[in-house]
């Protein structure tokens, strides 16, 4: 079962093996920002903690983002992440998000910022109250997923440069995985590597990862897994 861990008073991160969601409270909702992998009572471990209405926001449809969503009848996603959601069993009625979108939770304002890449359709989304980013799975300091169906290294290097407009609007990252939180500076490095790997100067490895051999290029910040 998911740890749950209060990070504020308003709000708490769930541990789920390697990957990780939140929950937000408002003055008059919350919402959960992704169910985990082996969540599927991820609604109810929200429940637990708040009476408040609760909403789903996915930052992606990736598999380790979506087993506790179908509890929910509906829930917000990016339309463009519709084909991957669905591809990996995803149920349920999506409610789209856009970029610029502001879903208000009551006095507490989210606002979509598009960011595709690792997904077509990932988002991020700016907690503006407390100056935090939920950043999906571009920006944290683990290994990437930027092989097979669905990925593009060009989109996600645009997508974080994007993401660089909004600084001074966050103190932290809050990512699905590895350490929480880290800092915006993480964004700018990132880059660097992504444009490494883009231009052909980053060095890889070979790995085996689910019997695919994939290129790890792994950088003291963070790690990346490309197509070989
Ligand atoms: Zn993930």
């Amino acid at each position: 079962m998911a740890e749950t861990i209060k990070i504020n008073d308003s709000t708490w991160r769930f541990e789920d093996g390697g990957v990780r969601f939140f929950l937000l409270c408002g003055k008059e909702k919350a919402a959960l920002i992704d169910t985990g992998m082996n969540a599927p009572d991820a609604k109810e471990l929200a429940e637990g903690v708040t009476d408040l209405p609760l909403i789903l926001i996915n930052t992606h449809g990736d598999p380790d983002h979506i087993s506790g969503n179908g509890a929910f009848e509906e829930f917000y996603m990016s339309p463009k992440e519709e084909d991957n959601y669905r591809n990996n069993g995803g149920k349920g009625k999506i409610i789209p998000v856009n970029d610029g979108d502001v879903i208000d939770l009551g006095d507490r304002p989210l606002k979509i910022i598009d960011n595709p890449g690792h997904t077509p359709g990932s988002i991020a989304i700016l907690d503006e109250k407390y100056k935090v980013l939920i950043g999906g799975d571009a920006v944290q300091d683990g290994n990437i997923f930027m092989f097979g169906r669905y990925r593009n290294l060009d989109t996600y290097i645009s997508s974080l440069k994007r993401l660089k407009e909004y600084d001074g609007s966050f103190d932290e990252i809050y990512p699905m995985h590895g350490t929480i939180p880290v800092k915006p500076e993480l964004i700018e490095k990132l880059i660097d590597g992504a444009e490494q790997i883009q231009s052909g100067s980053a060095e890889g490895k070979k790995v085996d990862m689910f019997g695919t051999e994939v290129m790890l290029y792994k950088f003291p910040y963070a790690g990346f897994l490309c197509e070989v």
